[in-house]
């Protein structure tokens, strides 16, 4: 089973000063941050999956990528760019797709089958995803009533999805593509999505990536493997796009899934509630320090002459100064909480007492073997800045990794 990354630029910086908080005056971020696959050793991640929204933008936005950057991706392909030429990443391989989320809204997908493969062919990518359209719905009532609200519409996509796979195979081959072609499959049940595997292929794909899965719940994800498990015929490989529920990805491997692509593991260690450090058997709750300037509100009182900057400032580097000194064993867990509520006396955000309590008691960041934990110490469970929150988020990239490891072995 193999777990692709998607990109967004996400980078950390080695040479972070945790205490002064500033970067190496000589840092080049192209030349000294690092990505997922720098950091973290071994085999954790697969595959880099890079969307063509992301480098080159949409109609309605830009893209992530500076314009130098997007010059440099296109002139000395994926596999430079990313430091893939490395002996320690040369295993991973490089996916490209359209970034069909972004243009979900609009009638047809901006892009072409042609402007798609100039660009998995001129970045060098291994494997390229066909044009699709996202199918935003799951109802299986839709197979069995003709007046559903919704079916034209979903009908129309998984038509136009299907249409543009097969431009995208016939224009591959005539061009003698480097990349292997992916077709893409949308539905909105479990039938339908066996009738575009069907249909894919037909066209004469051989891999197959699974679209429009992201709000899905797992029993419909398993409901709609298990409709085209009956479809697929032995030597199709599956991929599933964008999924957000990591449990029972053993079970899909059973259905023909060879891989997929997930942020949900980086992405909640800095966008959710509570879960944002991943241990092997339970999540924990980083504790929020936010810069006084990254308070949009509290600047608002500094402005109003309501809150004194320098007491807000004061109190914010007690609540580090707390931290650090927990961590190399002065000080007890209800001074660091103290020093939280004090500061949290003026931001107005809230204190979580019990998995504060929790986090500082159990001190996970010490027992995890990753290279980032060993060296950032207390500063992982640290909810501040992009450089703790991302290694944070790479930290729980190595976790997943470890527990799907643990889950495959289980059920071989
Ligand atoms: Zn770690």
């Amino acid at each position: 089973m193999k777990f692709f990354f998607p990109d967004s630029q996400d980078q950390i910086n080695p040479d972070f000063d945790f205490v002064t908080e500033e970067h190496l005056a000589l840092r080049v971020r192209q030349r000294d941050d690092l990505y997922a696959h720098e950091v973290l050793d071994g085999h954790v991640i697969d595959g880099l999956l890079v969307s063509k929204a992301i480098v080159d933008g949409t109609a309605g936005s830009a893209g992530k990528y500076t314009a130098a950057q997007r010059n440099r991706l296109y002139r000395v392909g994926v596999r430079r760019f990313f430091r893939l030429d490395q002996t320690s990443s040369s295993h991973i391989q490089t996916m490209g797709d359209c970034g069909a989320f972004s243009y979900i809204d609009e009638e047809k997908p901006p892009v072409t089958p042609d402007q798609v493969i100039d660009f998995y062919a001129e970045c060098g990518f291994d494997l390229g995803i066909s044009v699709d359209h996202v199918i935003f719905g799951f109802d299986p009532a839709a197979d069995i009533d003709p007046h559903h609200p919704q079916l034209e519409q979903w009908q129309l996509r998984q038509q136009i999805t299907l249409q543009l796979a097969s431009e995208f195979l016939a224009l591959s081959r005539a061009r003698k593509v480097r990349f292997e072609p992916l077709g893409v499959a949308q539905g909105w049940s479990p039938a339908s999505y066996a009738a575009a595997v069907r249909s894919l292929q037909q066209i004469g794909y051989k891999r197959i990536a699974l679209g429009g899965m992201v709000p899905l719940k797992t029993p419909e994800i398993l409901a709609s493997l298990r409709a085209i498990s009956l479809a697929r015929e032995p030597d199709t490989q599956l991929h599933l796009l964008g999924i957000t529920r990591c449990s029972n990805i053993s079970e899909f491997a059973s259905y023909g899934v060879k891989s997929f692509d997930s942020t949900s593991a980086f992405r909640q260690a800095f966008k959710d509630d509570k879960d944002n450090y991943h241990t092997m058997d339970r999540t924990y709750t980083a504790i929020r320090v936010p810069q006084v300037d990254g308070l949009p509100k509290l600047k608002k009182q500094i402005l109003a002459g309501k809150v004194d900057q320098e007491l807000a400032i004061q109190r914010e580097r007690a609540c580090l100064r707390a931290l650090r000194e927990y961590d190399v064993g002065q000080g007890s867990a209800q001074h660091v909480i103290d020093a939280i509520q004090h500061y949290n006396d003026i931001t107005g955000l809230r204190t979580y007492y019990d998995a504060y309590l929790d986090v500082l008691t159990d001190t996970p960041w010490r027992s995890c073997p990753c290279s980032i934990c060993t060296k950032a110490g207390i500063n992982m469970i640290l909810f501040r800045g992009s450089e703790r929150n991302k290694r944070r988020g790479f930290h729980n990239i190595y976790v997943f990794r470890r527990r799907l490891d643990r889950e495959l072995n289980a059920r071989s």
